[in-house]
């Protein structure tokens, strides 16, 4: 692990939104590929790495379930969806040259791997880079609660939640000039004052376990780096 890095194991988790570039819907393998860049020079650091992407991009349970259709069956939806967008991460990863895994909720064994902690655990401790797919498995949650669900599991240090800001603001920075980031925020601050890090159910989970939550910038060329170096600007939920 290089000396200037303050977390050797880290989950990182990114909306399936972040994955669709400008064009408004599905995937943008040049984006795709530039995120997988960024995992590449952190795990180039020695740190292991942990992924959860969302859907959005392609499906979300509760859209679906506005316009008619069964909420489980609309989530069932939004798992499957969070599994194309891990295959295509998983896919820019490897033309990178990084060895990785594509881990599900829900068993479909032609297309990943199932999810076994111990093996998951043993593919980290192996440098490969471990995409946890299909959300917690279950209908009603989301995948920023799968990310927590699993940074615990495999012992993360932290989650980092890549996002279009580099951190939490009092207001929205998009409409407010005047918005301030915090450095630091507890997290029930964030539930109280609905500051938008991450849903409630994986800021309680985080909460409970004492897991740190570091909201940064994913548009920041070597944002992610430089994060897990000390550099940068991020916000940090504690
Ligand atoms: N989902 C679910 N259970 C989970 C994780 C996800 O049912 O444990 C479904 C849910 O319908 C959600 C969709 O998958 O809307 C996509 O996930 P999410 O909305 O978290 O994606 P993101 O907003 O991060 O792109």
């Amino acid at each position: 692990l290089d000396a200037s890095v303050k977390y050797s194991r880290v989950m990182l988790k990114i909306s399936g939104e972040a994955l669709m570039g400008d064009q408004g819907f599905g995937l943008h393998p040049p984006t795709v590929a530039r995120i997988a860049q960024e995992v590449k020079s952190v795990q180039e650091l020695g740190v292991e790495i942990c992924m959860v992407i969302g859907g959005g991009n392609i499906f979300r349970g509760l859209a679906g379930s506005a316009q008619g259709m069964e909420r489980t069956t609309a989530d069932y939806m939004g798992m499957l969806a969070t599994v194309m967008n891990a295959l295509a991460m998983q896919s820019a990863l490897e033309a990178l040259g990084v060895f990785t895994r594509v881990i599900s909720a829900i068993p479909m064994d032609q297309v990943c791997e199932p999810y076994i902690r111990r093996r998951a655990v043993r593919h980290l401790e192996k440098k490969r880079v471990c995409i946890f797919a299909a959300g917690t498995g279950n209908p009603y949650f989301t995948t920023d609660t799968a990310a927590t669900l699993r940074a615990n599991e495999m012992a993360c240090q932290a989650i980092f939640k890549g996002t279009k800001v580099d951190g939490v603001y009092d207001k929205d920075p998009k409409k407010f000039p005047d918005a301030k980031r915090y450095e630091t925020v507890s997290y029930d601050e964030c539930l109280a004052k609905h500051l938008g890090v991450m849903d409630a159910s994986a800021i309680a989970l985080a909460r409970d376990n004492d897991l740190p939550i570091i909201v940064f910038s994913l548009d920041e060329p070597g944002g992610f780096r430089g994060i897990l170096r000390g550099e940068g600007t991020y916000t940090r939920v504690q």
